[in-house]
């Protein structure tokens, strides 16, 4: 129902009642146990049928906090309507949720933010996790259109968090042969940057060592909405994905960010703002580094979409929704972007 709607009949005086009312109760009418589920099933469509087998569901009672319930009528399969949302299994009141989802958008560190909203810090690193990944399917979604600006960023590997047993072995003598990797050492993660001329930002996390064509196929080609050109330094991989892709080259010769005519100033402009952002954080492990791109691909693309006020209520309807739920365990189970057996190929099986 809309706002407008509930308030057009009432009088002045029970509106401005209505209002205090709010602005006195906002928090506990916000913070109740079912606050989250009826952010879902404002913003949701109601479930109707099974996803396993397509049956009817019915109303099945509601839970002790309120959350609706249902069941298969078929194969009598269970679920209520924060299944597979971020929220499922969380005892957090909406008015905490949306605290943290702020204090994330923030670039809180896990500490204040389980000091700011009374967690463990366990649960605010599950929950910044969750948000995280969470943002994985909107950054999915953007696309890049007309002139498009180009660009890597290489990272150090950063194995924090990696299980003792999955750790690659190695010694510290190093064979003689030479790397066939030259110039970027295949010790570094390549992340291919991208925006174009409506800011629409792709950053991702495409392998080790030197950017090749079929790492851009595989990152850029994949979000190319009727591009027409792309500026990027004259390095061979760009040429041949150009022609790949019908797109014109303009290239810079390296070492500059312009050739006169075009110029990549606005995605190495990106790259600084990156580096801020991202220091601020204690050292990032390769395993999360593309969600914290996402990240920050999530709060550019946002601030550029929407006022700060508006970020806000958006992001937390968006994320509630969402159907993007990660258990707790699979967080430490995400895969490693990046071939540990190359990076570290020539210090493994050293005799
Ligand atoms: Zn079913």
């Amino acid at each position: 129902m809309k706002i407008e709607e509930i308030i057009k009949d009432l009088d002045p005086v029970t509106i401005i009642e209505f209002k205090n009312y709010i602005i006195e109760h906002l928090s506990d009418l916000c913070s109740t146990k079912n606050s989250n589920s009826k952010v879902i099933s404002r913003f949701k469509e109601r479930k109707t049928f099974c996803e396993k087998c397509g049956y009817k569901l019915h109303k099945n009672g509601k839970t002790k906090n309120g959350v609706q319930k249902y069941i298969c009528s078929n194969c009598k399969v269970t679920l209520s309507e924060t299944t597979n949302t971020i929220i499922c299994h969380s005892k957090l009141s909406f008015e905490i949720w949306r605290n943290i989802i702020d204090n994330l958008l923030n670039g809180f560190s896990l500490r204040r933010i389980a000091e700011e909203n009374t967690i463990s810090l366990l649960t605010s690193f599950r929950i910044r996790h969750k948000v995280l990944y969470a943002l994985k399917s909107f950054v999915e979604n953007i696309k890049l259109s007309g002139e498009i600006q180009s660009d890597e960023k290489y990272f150090s590997i950063n194995l924090k968090g990696t299980k003792k047993e999955n750790m690659p072995r190695y010694s510290k003598k190093r064979t003689s042969t030479s790397s066939p990797y030259r110039g970027i050492s295949h010790h570094k993660v390549c992340v291919v940057s991208s925006i174009d001329e409506k800011d629409n930002l792709l950053l991702k996390v495409v392998g080790l060592g030197r950017c090749t064509t079929d790492m851009l196929k595989d990152s850029l080609g994949k979000k190319l909405n009727n591009a027409k050109s792309v500026t990027a330094d004259s390095a061979s991989a760009y040429q041949d994905f150009c022609e790949t892709y019908n797109l014109i080259l303009n290239a810079i010769p390296s070492g500059f960010h312009s050739n006169g005519i075009s110029n990549i100033s606005e995605i190495n402009g990106i790259h600084s703002q990156l580096e801020t952002w991202l220091s601020k954080f204690r050292g990032i492990s390769t395993r999360h580094l593309q969600e914290y791109l996402d990240w920050f691909v999530y709060i550019f693309t946002m601030k550029k979409r929407f006022l700060i006020n508006k970020i806000k209520t958006e992001s937390y309807s968006k994320i509630l929704i969402d159907k993007n739920y990660i258990k707790s365990k699979d967080i430490f189970n995400i895969k490693m972007p990046i071939d540990l057996n190359v990076a570290y190929a020539e210090y493994i099986n050293q005799s």
